[in-house]
């Protein structure tokens, strides 16, 4: 066993603070890794929180993990020693369901083990996420960081990223195709990014005529400021995509009306129930489509990183002491960032 240390919440009420436990020797199929970043992301603070009522304490949070391999066990064969490596929001699955069959672990039927607060498959320890000098995970589970990318921008896009990027590969969206992105957080922020490198036109809802020049900044062709109705109803009919990754609850319909017929409104958040009530008619009678999609697989996983490596695309991230986790919650929460923290693991030896 590795004695590990890292940050945790003991209960749903109580900071994140310092603790020292054991993490498994890696079994055969296991890569043993010296954490170097992890990313900070918004479920991190539901679930420290016990916002979803599935928390499991002591609660460890990071699913966005860029590190350095130290050890590997003997069946290993995609990962050496001294890879620069990553571990998203999974750490496992049952592996021989119809989801897992098609790389759609995150779909897997049995459900995916998380990389923090679910039961191991095998020992049926809690596990422990990524705010941590270590952490141990089978092969499968382990993607590579390409080496053009920064390491630490890198962190996001194991959840930011992917959760944003495959969606818009599902859907096929290509060069020429309309697409909306709703909201620029650490996720929108990203969709605007790979919608653009996918050849698209892209267009950023916001609610504050303020963040306009910024979303240029972005890649973003144009801005629709979504509480101005007269630049809503400008709008009707246009997008073949929107992306919506507004956190919290909004209204769908007047987004929905900006889609052509055939159109596709892609839920990234869990905002349910949806309030207020969806129109029927603002689908059945253009035939468009209300979608769903959570994270990606991981082979699309690797998939996106060496998307991004190839169109140099990374996430803007604000480096991040362990020590201030806590106040960089209450930040996230005020929305004051740009737009992802990461930690560095090396504040955690200081
Ligand atoms: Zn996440
Ligand atoms: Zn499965």
């Amino acid at each position: 066993m590795y004695t590990a240390i890292g940050y945790a919440a003991q209960s749903a009420t109580t900071p994140l603070a310092p603790m020292t436990f054991n993490r498994r020797s890696p079994r055969p199929d296991d890569v043993a890794i010296e954490i170097l970043y992890c990313g900070v992301c918004h479920s991190d603070i539901h679930q420290a929180r016990n916002e979803w009522g599935i928390a499991v304490y002591p609660l460890m949070p990071g699913h966005e993990i860029v590190g350095k391999v130290t050890e590997v066990g003997a069946n290993v064969s995609k990962h050496k020693v001294g890879d620069l490596v990553g571990v998203g929001c999974m750490v496992d699955s049952c592996r021989h369901c119809e989801a897992c069959a098609a790389d759609l672990e995150q779909y897997c039927l049995e459900g995916p083990t998380l990389t923090y607060a679910t039961p191991d498959r095998i020992d049926g320890s809690n596990t422990m996420g990524g705010y941590s000098n270590s952490i141990v995970v089978s092969e499968h589970f382990v993607v590579r960081i390409p080496e053009k990318l920064n390491p630490a921008a890198a962190a996001p896009i194991l959840c930011a990223g992917i959760t944003t990027y495959s969606p818009l590969k599902h859907y096929g969206v290509k060069a020429g195709d309309k697409v909306g992105v709703l909201g620029m957080g650490g996720l929108g922020h990203m969709g605007i990014k790979f919608a653009k490198a996918m050849g698209a036109e892209v267009t950023l809802f916001t609610r504050s005529a303020s963040k306009a020049e910024e979303a240029r900044r972005q890649g973003a062709d144009h801005v629709i400021v979504s509480t101005d109705a007269e630049q809503m109803k400008a709008a009707a009919g246009r997008f073949d995509f929107l992306l919506d990754t507004i956190p919290v609850q909004h209204d769908l319909n007047p987004y929905l009306e900006t889609l052509r017929f055939d159109g596709v409104h892609i839920l990234v958040g869990l905002i349910e129930p949806v309030d207020p009530a969806l129109h029927a008619a603002n689908l059945v009678m253009k035939r468009r489509v209300l979608a769903g999609s959570l994270i990606g697989g991981i082979a699309e996983t690797q998939e996106v990183l060496d998307f991004c490596a190839e169109h140099d695309i990374s996430c803007d991230i604000e480096m991040l002491d362990i020590k201030h986790i806590n106040e960089a919650y209450s930040r996230m929460i005020a929305g004051d960032v740009k737009y992802r923290f990461v930690i560095d693991m090396a504040t955690l030896k200081a």
